[in-house]
């Protein structure tokens, strides 16, 4: 009884191995996929991008951090004009 379950076990951590060592390629998850959601209109307080004035909810491509809130922005160009002076900015909003 106790000999078939060892058998068994054994029967099992064969049938693991062999698939790790199988040569062909099995489609992986993109883990890009993940990143691209990683900011959402939510996550942000501005409603459109301070520098180019399109609207956050058509994509978030950089985020940057001021005064404890979150602003997204279309690309890393609008969020570097944002960063020269948020002050700014935020004073003509
Ligand atoms: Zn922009």
């Amino acid at each position: 009884m106790l000999r078939k379950t060892f058998i068994l076990c054994i029967v099992l951590v064969s049938f693991s191995c062999g698939g790790n060592e199988a040569p062909e390629t099995k489609e992986q998850p993109e883990p890009e996929m993940i990143m691209e959601a990683k900011y959402t209109p939510e996550m942000v307080v501005n409603k459109k991008d301070y520098t180019c004035g399109m609207p956050v909810t058509a994509g978030i491509s950089d985020t940057c951090h001021y005064e404890g809130k979150a602003y997204g922005f279309c690309s890393k160009g609008c969020m570097d004009e944002f960063k020269k002076d948020p002050a700014k900015v935020l004073a003509q909003q």
